[in-house]
């Protein structure tokens, strides 16, 4: 007898895990084995084999970069925008619109803020998604440390990137309509403002084209090799566990790729 036709599932994949594949796809796997581990999920090993040979550079395409718009000072907003989501999860998020003007969507309430695209097999949570005042939502994602100044410089921004671009296509997903951008806000909580700035990262068929062959790519990687290398190391979550063999660095905290690409700047 025939077994039933039946789909695969693709594997689940969040923005997240696109970051780390893009800095280093052992760290995805190992932060992924750390994440079940932490939520008494079952563990799934990690794909890399025991000989596998470290690689100098992510095999991920890079996202389209052709028409950012980097902006300096605080973000604009129009008194038209409203807060529609917002992630629950997170305590930091700056406050950007008086209560008048909050008007959060009730499916993402009560701790259910994930989004989901089945088709693509992908859930994640932007920070917030701000509906303007022609009906386009827009997500947007809070860098509270990740300081303005040299963003231009400064390769790591496009990690910000891969996240904003996959944030999109959820928003697209689960509001119906296509945002025209998303966008990453760089706070200055410690320096009072002065060196805030914000980016619009366009999302059109070329980031979602984008999008969809990395998801493939991710997918049909079985090896999922480490890139030991310190701007990478030295900020890995699983090295900070002492969990990776390959690392190049020891770890140095959250925020060391910023004070990394900063040093090689000064
Ligand atoms: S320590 Fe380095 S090589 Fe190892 S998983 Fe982390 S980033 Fe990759």
């Amino acid at each position: 007898m025939l077994a039933p036709l039946t789909a695969p599932v693709p594997e689940h994949l969040t923005p997240h895990d696109l970051v780390t594949y893009f800095r280093c796809p052992y760290e995805m796997e190992l932060a992924r084995e750390q994440h079940a581990r932490a939520m008494g999920r079952p563990l799934l090993s990690p794909r890399t084999p025991l000989d596998v040979v470290p690689l100098r550079h992510s095999p991920m395409f890079a996202p389209p970069l052709g028409h950012l718009e980097v902006n300096e000072g605080r973000l604009d907003l129009s008194e038209h925008d409203v807060l529609v989501y917002e992630d629950a999860g997170e305590d930091d998020l700056p406050v950007l619109f008086p209560p008048e003007r909050v008007r959060l969507d009730a499916r993402f309430t009560n701790g259910h803020s994930t989004l989901i695209d089945a088709e693509l097999g992908i859930a994640g949570r932007p920070d917030l998604v701000i509906q303007q005042g022609d009906g386009a939502c827009v997500p947007l994602e809070y860098k509270e440390t990740h300081l303005f100044v040299g963003y231009h410089e400064a390769h790591g921004r496009l990690f910000d990137t891969v996240q904003a671009i996959a944030e999109c296509r959820l928003v697209h997903t689960v509001f119906g309509r296509r945002p025209p951008y998303g966008i990453v806000l760089y706070g200055d909580a410690a320096g009072g403002g002065e060196r805030e700035g914000w980016v619009q990262i366009p999302y059109g068929d070329a980031e979602e084209r984008w999008l969809k062959v990395v998801l493939a790519q991710v997918r049909e990687d079985t090896v999922r090799a480490p890139v030991p290398a310190e701007r990478n190391c030295g900020s890995c979550e699983p090295n900070a566990e002492g969990l990776c063999r390959f690392a190049a660095a020891r770890y140095e905290g959250p925020h060391h790729h910023q004070s990394f690409l900063a040093s090689r700047r000064a």
